[in-house]
C-alpha cells in the first residue's frame, strides 16, 4: 500500500495509459491527470481517417468511458494547463495559481501542431491536431469544396485521401521536391503519391504559399510562389510538430527535440516522460529517439507504470505505425532510415499488396507492408526477436 502521489501531465493516449496502468499494475496511492483540453482522453488516429471522413461525435475518438476514471480512482482534471515544474520541491504550478506536489511525475504533453503565423485567426484554414481541428475542417469537406493542403506529409496526404473521397477538388502545395520526403522510402513515397495522383489530387511542389486571400475573414485562395492562384474553400496546415515542452523553460530537465530521457523514461529523479514528447534513449539504436507513434505513446506509459509500480514488462518493441488512404493500409515496424537499402520481397498489383524489407549493413531494420497485415506477422516476429529486451 502507497500513499505516494502519481501526477501526469498531459490527457492524451500516452497519459491515460499511464495513469490505468499504474492502477492495474497496483498503485495505490493518488493519481492525479491533468489535461489543458477540455474533453477526456480520446484517440487522434481517427481524426484524419474515420473521424474526418464520417459523421461520428467525440465518444468514436474518446479512449475510456467516463466512468472508467472513478472505477479506476484516476483525479482527472481537465481544461487545465500545468505551467511550471519545479523539481527542486516536486511540484506542478497550474493556471489558477495551484500548486500540486508530487512523488512521482510522468510528463505526457505530446506535441503541438507547427503553424504558419500569416494564417492564423483565418477562419476555414486549421491544422488537424485536435478534435475540434478535426470537426472544423470537416464541416468544409463537402463534393465540389476545394481545398488546398500544405504539406504532404502522412497527416496532408490522410485528409488529401478524404477529401477526395467526398467529391472535393484538392491541391497539396509542398516547398520539397516530392511527398513524404524523408519520412518514407523513396520509391514507396511515390507509390502513394501516384494513388493520389490517379485519384485527382493535384501536386504542387516547391511552393509555399505566398499570400492568404480572405474575404469577410474567410479564406478564399491562396497565392503560391510561382503566383498561380488555387482557388481555397478551406485550407489544412499540416507541416509537422513541435514538442509541448515551452511551460519546462526553467524546469532544468534536458531539453533536446523534446525531453531527453533514459531509456526507462526517466528524465530526472522522479520525473518521466510518456510518448510524443519523450527523447527516449534506445539500446538497439544506441541513440535517442522521439517517436510520433500512437502505440509508442502506450507502450512507453506501460513502461513508465512498470518502473514506477517496480513490476515486470515483457520487452521493448521497436516502432511501429501505419497510414490509412483511400483503400491501401500501410503499415511500418522497425527503423527508417534515410540511407536503408530497400527490397521489395513482394508485389502483387492484383491484391494491391506490397512488402519491403529496409536494411542497413546488411541487417534487416524495418519491414513495410500495404495491405499486407498478414504477410507481415514473420518479419515482425524476426524483427522483435532481435530486439533487446527491457531491464527493469
Ligand atoms: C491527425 C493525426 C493522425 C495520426 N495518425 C496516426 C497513425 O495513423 N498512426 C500512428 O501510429 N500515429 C498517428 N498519429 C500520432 C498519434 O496520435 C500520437 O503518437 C499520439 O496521440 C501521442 O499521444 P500523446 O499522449 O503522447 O500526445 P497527445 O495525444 O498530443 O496528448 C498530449 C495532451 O497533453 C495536453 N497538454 C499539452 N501541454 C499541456 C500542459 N502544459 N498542461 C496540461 N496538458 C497539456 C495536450 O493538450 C494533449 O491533450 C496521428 C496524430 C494525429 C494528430
Amino acid at each position: 500500500m502507497t500513499t505516494k502521489r502519481a501526477v501526469i501531465v498531459g490527457a492524451g493516449a500516452a497519459g491515460l495509459s499511464t495513469a490505468e496502468d499504474l492502477r492495474d499494475r497496483g498503485w495505490t496511492g493518488e493519481i492525479i491527470l491533468i489535461g489543458a483540453e477540455p474533453h477526456p482522453p480520446y484517440d487522434r488516429p481517427p481524426l484524419s481517417k474515420q473521424l474526418l471522413a464520417g459523421d461520428e461525435e467525440f465518444e468514436f475518438v474518446q479512449l475510456a468511458p467516463p466512468e472508467s476514471y472513478e472505477k479506476r480512482d484516476i483525479d482527472l482534471r481537465l481544461d487545465t494547463k500545468v505551467i511550471r515544474l519545479d523539481t527542486e520541491n516536486k511540484s506542478v504550478h497550474l493556471t489558477g495559481g495551484e500548486t500540486i506536489v508530487y512523488d512521482a511525475l510522468v510528463i505526457a504533453t505530446g506535441v503541438e501542431a507547427r503553424t504558419i503565423a500569416a494564417a492564423e485567426g483565418i477562419a476555414g484554414v486549421s491544422t488537424l491536431r485536435t478534435y475540434e481541428n478535426a470537426i472544423n475542417i470537416r464541416a468544409h469537406m463537402k463534393r465540389g469544396q476545394h481545398i488546398v493542403i500544405v504539406g504532404a506529409g502522412f497527416i496532408g496526404l490522410e485528409a488529401a485521401a478524404t477529401a477526395i473521397k467526398k467529391g472535393c477538388v484538392v491541391d497539396v502545395v509542398e516547398p520539397a521536391p516530392s511527398a513524404l520526403l524523408g519520412k518514407f522510402p523513396t520509391e514507396l513515397a511515390r507509390r502513394i503519391e501516384g494513388t493520389h495522383l490517379m485519384k485527382g489530387v493535384r501536386f504542387h511542389y516547391g511552393q509555399v504559399v505566398e499570400d492568404w486571400n480572405v474575404r469577410e475573414g474567410q479564406i478564399e485562395s491562396v497565392t503560391l510562389s510561382d503566383g498561380r492562384r488555387l482557388r481555397a474553400d478551406a485550407a489544412l496546415v499540416g507541416i509537422g510538430t513541435v514538442p509541448a515542452v515551452a511551460w519546462l523553460e526553467d524546469s532544468g530537465l534536458e531539453i533536446a527535440n523534446g525531453i531527453v530521457c533514459d531509456s526507462q523514461g526517466r528524465a530526472a529523479q522522479d520525473v518521466y516522460a510518456v510518448g510524443d514528447v519523450a527523447n527516449w534513449f534506445h539500446p538497439l539504436l544506441g541513440g535517442n529517439q522521439r517517436i510520433e507513434h500512437r502505440l509508442s505513446a502506450s507502450e512507453q506509459a506501460q513502461m513508465v507504470a512498470a518502473v514506477l509500480t517496480d513490476t515486470d514488462i515483457a520487452h521493448l518493441d521497436l516502432p511501429f505505425f501505419w497510414t490509412d488512404q483511400y483503400e491501401e493500409k500501410w503499415q511500418s515496424y522497425g527503423y527508417i532510415h534515410g540511407d536503408s537499402e530497400m527490397e521489395i520481397v513482394l508485389d502483387d498489383v492484383d491484391a494491391n499488396r506490397l512488402v519491403a524489407l529496409l536494411r542497413r549493413n546488411g541487417r534487416t531494420e524495418a519491414v513495410i507492408g500495404k495491405n499486407a497485415a498478414k504477410q507481415l506477422i514473420p518479419y515482425r516476429r524476426e524483427l522483435r526477436n532481435a530486439a533487446v529486451p527491457f531491464q527493469n
